[in-house]
């Protein structure tokens, strides 16, 4: 850049010395020179107005760049939003699910839960031709406890009842609250037999507890109606039989079970 000064320097020295006014290089050399300075307005023009450029895209980088991070922080935002709607969603339909299968009292499953279980595996004896025993049990003379002691200790005694009961079933059984003081039992895979000996385990165990009410001890006891399923029939008709079976048990003196014809 030096060097250019010089020699501009030089030029206009040349150009301007009377000396070399009739030289006849001198209109040549002074075409050339004001080309020379045009060229280098123009260069300086274009360098200014590429600067100019530059920094315009810099500064629409930069814009992006920050919009992209906000955008970013946007997105990461909707994404935690989401994540715990999420699991709130599954926490509210598992406590829909336990509320609309589970007995409030006693925390077994309720009425709706037993006929699910009840219906498929209604279906499922029937397609493999595999045996189904259920066994329907009313608690005895509940009437008289609530009576006697309250209706709060009757609720103590249906939900030691409903242990009892549980504690009873094997791993493929289920038991329910069927309604009021009586319950269901779901037995798949085994015969009224085997599903008695089942029955009999649960029935000791209730003879067993004794409910505190002041300074009394409640005495329970429970009557069970036992149902195999008989090819092709129903769910409905085997509670059916179940039930008509536990009544017999009644009228032969409760506290003890009896098998379905
Ligand atoms: P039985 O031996 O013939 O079965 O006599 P029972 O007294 O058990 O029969 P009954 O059907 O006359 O009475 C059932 C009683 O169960 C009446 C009702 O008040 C009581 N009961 C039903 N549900 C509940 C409950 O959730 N809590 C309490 N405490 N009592 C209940
Ligand atoms: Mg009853
Ligand atoms: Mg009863």
């Amino acid at each position: 850049m030096r060097d250019d000064k010089n020699m501009e320097l030089v030029i206009e020295m040349l150009l301007a010395d009377p000396a070399h006014r009739e030289n006849p290089l001198r209109y040549p050399l002074q075409d050339l020179y004001h080309e020379f300075r045009d060229l280098l307005r123009q260069i300086d023009r274009i360098t200014r107005i590429s600067d100019g450029y530059q920094n315009i895209s810099r500064e629409e980088k930069m814009n992006l760049s920050a919009r992209y991070q906000r955008q970013l922080r946007q997105l990461e935002k909707i994404a935690h939003i989401s994540d715990r709607y999420q699991s709130m969603m599954r926490d509210l339909n598992e406590a829909l699910k336990e509320a609309s299968t589970k007995d409030p009292l006693t925390g077994i499953g309720n009425r709706r839960l037993l006929m699910d279980y009840l219906k498929a595996e209604t279906a499922r004896a029937e397609r493999m031709g595999r045996p189904l025993t259920i066994a329907l049990a009313d608690v005895d003379r509940f009437k008289t406890i609530n009576d006697n002691y309250g209706h709060e200790a009757g609720d103590r005694a249906l939900v030691e009842i409903a242990n009892a009961i549980k504690s009873g079933v094997r791993d493929y059984d289920i038991c329910g609250r069927w309604g009021g003081e009586e319950f269901l039992v779901v037995m798949p895979e085994i015969n009224a037999a085997d599903g008695a000996l089942v029955v009999e385990r649960m029935r000791k165990a209730i003879e067993k507890l004794d409910i505190e009410a002041g300074s009394d001890l409640i005495k329970l006891s429970a009557t069970f109606g036992i149902a195999e399923r008989r090819p092709d029939e129903n769910m409905s008709e085997t509670i059916r039989r179940a039930d008509a079976a536990m009544f017999e048990a009644k009228r032969q003196g409760r506290n003890r079970y009896q098998i379905a014809e």
